[in-house]
């Protein structure tokens, strides 16, 4: 399929399946060498990386714990508008090596709340391992050391993410087209 509809959208594909794969590979690699010996904890942010997760996951060959949380939006009490907080923490972080493994970074926002509330909880060090990260949008300084893929600031869907719900289904990523 090289097109798609969701809702009012129209999307073409951008990265294939195949070549999505290649670049987790290889963040498998890089992670397998870097974190041996250190029984890793991987934070899995649902729901946008239950794909990128699974295929990451399968390539990592040392010992490791996996967990998963969420993030939910909720109004704050200042003007400050919607605040997101995490949920779904129940390990206990003191001393661990703990990898965040997210779907994108667009501003850098959601992950550096990730990281201000795991900070909290004593963990020796944190890693985070992305999917995606567009770059031109970044507004936080962070250090990304495990980014499967750069992509421009587009629109995109498919490979667990999704527009309103819709499209988190597809194998392979698709950018939004603009009419
Ligand atoms: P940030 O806080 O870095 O600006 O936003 C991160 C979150 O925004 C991601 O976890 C994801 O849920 C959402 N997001 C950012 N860019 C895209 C995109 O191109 N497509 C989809 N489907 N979600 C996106």
């Amino acid at each position: 399929m090289d097109s798609i509809q969701i809702k009012d959208k129209k999307f073409t594909v951008s990265i294939k399946e195949e070549d999505i794969l290649k670049e987790v590979s290889r963040v498998a690699n890089e992670i397998n060498r870097d974190l041996a010996g250190k029984n890793p904890l991987f934070l899995s942010v649902l729901n946008g990386s239950f794909m990128f997760t699974a295929d990451l996951m399968k390539r990592i060959t040392i010992p490791c714990e996996i967990s998963f949380v969420k993030l939910a939006s909720y109004q704050g009490v200042a003007s400050t508008g919607a605040v997101k907080e995490v949920i779904g923490i129940n390990e206990d972080l003191s001393d661990r090596t703990v990898v965040i493994v997210e779907d994108i970074v667009d501003t850098g926002l959601t992950m550096q709340r990730l990281l201000e509330t795991l900070g909290t909880r004593g963990p020796k060090e944190i890693h985070i391992a992305t999917l995606l990260v567009k770059p031109e949008k970044l507004k936080v300084n962070l250090n990304i050391e495990y980014a499967a893929m750069s992509i421009p600031n587009d629109f995109i869907v498919g490979y667990g993410l999704d527009y309103d719900g819709f499209g988190r289904n597809y194998k392979d990523i698709y950018t939004v087209v603009n009419e």
